[in-house]
C-alpha cells in the first residue's frame, strides 16, 4: 500500500518523466514532505526555490542551473526587480521552466561559520520563500539546500534549519502547503536529510 512506500527516494533516471512525478509524489498524498536527490528544474511544482545572490541576476550552482532551463525571460524579469537582501525572497515565473514559478531567495554567505546572524538569515529564506508561496496562494514548493554549497554554509546545520523551518511553517499553516520537496543533489546531503527527516517529520 501507499503507506508502505517511504517518502525519501533517489532520481536513478535523469530526466524521465514517470519516475519524476513519482518521486515528487512522496510515498503519497498523507504525506507533505518528500526528499528528492536530483536536479530541481525537472520538478512540476507550483515553485521552485533559488538559491540566488543578491544581484538575482543569475551566478553557478543551483542559480545557474534554474538560469539556464527557464530561458532568458528569467534574466530579463529578475533584471527588473532591484536585487534581493540576504534573507529575503522574490518571485517570478518559471519560463521555460517546468515549474510554474520561481522563487528566489538570498542565503547567508556562511564560509563555514554558523553563527546567530547566519542561522537567522537562513531560517528567514525558508520563512519568506513560504510567506511568498501563501500570497500567491500555491501549495507546492521545492527547495534546494540553499547557502550550503558556494556559501559554506555547514550541511548539518543548514538541514536542520530547512526542515525544522518547513515544520513549524507547515504546523501554523496546516491548510496551505499540500507539497514541500527537499531537493538535494549531493549524496552527503541526501543522508543527512533521510536521517533527520525521521525525526522531525516522524509521521510523515
Ligand atoms: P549557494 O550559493 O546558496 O551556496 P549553490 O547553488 O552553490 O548555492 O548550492 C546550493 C545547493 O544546490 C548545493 O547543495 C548544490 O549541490 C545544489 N545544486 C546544484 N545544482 C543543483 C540542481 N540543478 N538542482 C538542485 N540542487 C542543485
Amino acid at each position: 500500500s501507499l503507506d508502505k512506500i517511504p517518502a525519501w527516494r533517489e532520481e536513478t533516471r535523469p530526466n524521465d518523466k514517470e519516475e519524476v512525478k513519482e518521486l515528487t509524489d512522496g510515498g503519497g498524498p498523507r504525506n507533505k514532505v518528500s526528499l528528492y536527490k536530483g536536479d530541481i528544474t525537472v520538478l512540476e511544482v507550483d515553485a521552485i526555490v533559488n538559491a540566488a545572490n543578491s544581484s538575482l541576476l543569475g551566478g553557478g550552482g543551483v542559480d545557474g542551473c534554474i538560469h539556464k532551463a527557464a530561458g532568458s525571460c528569467l534574466y530579463d524579469e529578475c533584471n527588473s526587480l532591484n536585487g534581493c537582501e540576504t534573507g529575503k525572497a522574490k518571485i517570478t515565473c518559471g519560463y521555460d521552466l517546468p515549474a510554474k514559478y520561481v522563487i528566489h531567495t538570498v542565503g547567508p554567505v556562511a564560509r563555514g561559520h554558523v553563527g546567530p546572524t547566519e542561522s537567522n538569515d537562513l531560517t528567514s529564506c525558508y520563512q519568506n520563500s513560504l510567506r511568498l508561496m501563501k500570497e500567491n496562494d500555491l501549495s507546492t514548493v521545492a527547495f534546494p539546500c540553499i547557502s550550503t554549497g558556494i556559501y559554506g554554509f555547514p550541511n548539518e546545520p543548514a538541514a536542520d534549519i530547512a526542515l525544522k523551518t518547513v515544520k513549524s511553517w507547515i504546523d501554523e499553516n496546516p491548510d496551505m502547503i499540500t507539497r514541500v520537496i527537499f531537493c538535494v543533489f549531493l549524496e552527503t546531503d541526501f543522508a543527512i536529510y533521510k536521517k533527520k527527516m525521521s525525526v522531525i517529520f516522524p509521521d510523515n
